[in-house]
């Protein structure tokens, strides 16, 4: 689920809409960054999931998708798939 309020260039999330509008009216213009929402997974993350998992293993592919769902995420601290779905 998408932040109610984020702003549509730079993704930003922001508790209210006062202050989303401030921001996009702000005299120093966000940078707009493509493909890089805070949450959900997009068109252009499924293509690049696509895209990256030519001559994988399925770990290699899990790992690198959960990489790209969960930048910056520790992925020690989080379940690893189930064995069964990895034959
Ligand atoms: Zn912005």
């Amino acid at each position: 689920m998408l932040p109610r309020y984020a702003c549509p260039r730079c993704h930003v999330s922001l508790p209210s809409n006062e202050q989303l509008n401030a921001h996009l009216t702000a005299s120093s213009l966000c940078r707009v960054r493509e493909g890089e929402p805070l949450e959900g997974v997009t068109a252009e993350t499924e293509r690049q999931l696509r895209k990256r998992n030519r001559f994988k293993t399925e770990e290699e592919k899990w790992l690198q998708m959960y990489q790209l769902l969960f930048p910056g995420g520790n992925i020690a601290a989080n379940p690893t798939p189930c064995k069964y779905l990895l034959t």
